[in-house]
């Protein structure tokens, strides 16, 4: 079997102070992506951001810019569709406590896991995410990504999925490890393998799991990179700069210390310069694994003119990878 390629995109605004707005964190990233991936007959997975479906919908009242913002995303999003693009659930809980206001979306993340909720409660979050998409898409959703990649411990959420239809996961990746007290994640000790079951522990390969796990390929990045990303961050302009026009969160500085001092494990991904390691991660792909698959992410909001050139390139050096949707997994569905 040749390996299959899924583009995975968590498809949000900004969650620092500004948001940014949806015409060029979403709307316009992706119709240039698409036309990318058109060129090659590709597929996109775009991970949707429900709980800001679900709070725009909540808030739309009368709001003519909100009104403006939910048709453009729904627009959006059906005509994927109707291309044979994908459209799951992503889930950032923060949501529930933020409201709009007249300059604005005021971002409080204060509750930023799905554990800061009590499990009746994540429950319902599940559920209505998952109804303001299907509202939209209609009844095709049962894949999910974490918020943050965070998922651990997961045998909470995982009830609270489960009860909703959703039986496939596509948050960890290989090596992944952020030591973050509120929003890390350990994904080291995961299954050296493209897919597997699993039950309450995403880690541990359970033959006769609730969930199938289609893993985010994994990369090993150098010190080097990111002392360049940095560089690169502040000088940003032209084809280097984002599509997005909104503020990221406050990050973990420590953690990036520690990348600027020693080799470390990235998602592969077509977010700015890192898409400069598309070739690289897939070498180093493992191709002993049953059925391999390069599942590359990325987020629409930190695509560059420059990412997109380098995934048009990409795609055109290896017509061998066989591009697939999470649609193409549902026959991987218990019974
Ligand atoms: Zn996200």
């Amino acid at each position: 079997m040749s390996t299959r390629l899924l583009i995975t995109l968590d498809y949000e605004l900004f969650f620092g102070r500004q948001t940014g707005t949806v015409e060029h964190c979403m709307i316009r990233p992706i119709s240039e992506l698409k036309q990318v991936v058109d060129r090659h007959n590709a597929k996109l997975t775009l991970f949707v951001d429900a709980g800001y479906l679900y709070q725009l919908k909540k808030q739309v009242n009368g709001v003519s810019a909100l009104e403006d913002d939910y048709r453009q995303i729904k627009n959006q999003l059906q005509s994927l569709v109707e291309a044979g693009h994908d459209v799951q659930l992503h889930i950032h809980p923060h949501w529930e406590d933020t409201v709009y206001e007249s300059d604005g979306w005021q971002i409080d993340t204060r509750r930023y896991r799905l554990h800061d909720f009590s499990p009746d409660e994540m429950e319902r979050i599940v559920g209505e995410y998952k109804q303001a998409l299907t509202d939209i898409v209609g009844d095709r959703v049962f894949a999910y990504r974490a918020g943050g990649w965070c998922m651990q411990p997961f045998d909470k959420i995982g009830d609270a999925l489960h009860r909703h239809g959703i039986w496939l996961d596509s948050t960890v990746y290989s090596r992944g490890y952020s030591p973050d007290d509120i929003r890390g994640f350990d994904f080291r000790g995961a299954p050296e393998q493209a897919t597997w079951w699993f039950s309450d522990d995403p880690l541990q390969n359970q033959t006769e799991g609730r969930f199938y796990e289609v893993a985010i390929t994994g990369c090993k990045v150098s010190p080097l990179f990111y002392w360049k990303l940095a560089l690169q961050k502040k000088l940003a302009r032209g084809a280097y700069k984002a599509f997005g026009d909104g503020q990221a969160m406050v990050a973990n500085s420590a953690y990036y210390r520690a990348l600027l001092t020693r080799p470390s494990y990235s998602v592969t991904s077509i977010d700015g310069a890192k898409a400069g390691l598309l070739e690289q991660s897939y070498r180093q792909l493992n191709r002993e694994v049953e059925n391999p698959i390069f599942n590359v992410m990325g987020h629409p909001k930190a695509l560059t003119p420059d990412s997109l050139q380098r995934l048009d390139r990409f795609l055109q050096r290896h017509p061998e990878l066989e591009s697939v949707t999470l649609q193409d997994f549902k026959s991987q569905r218990p019974a």
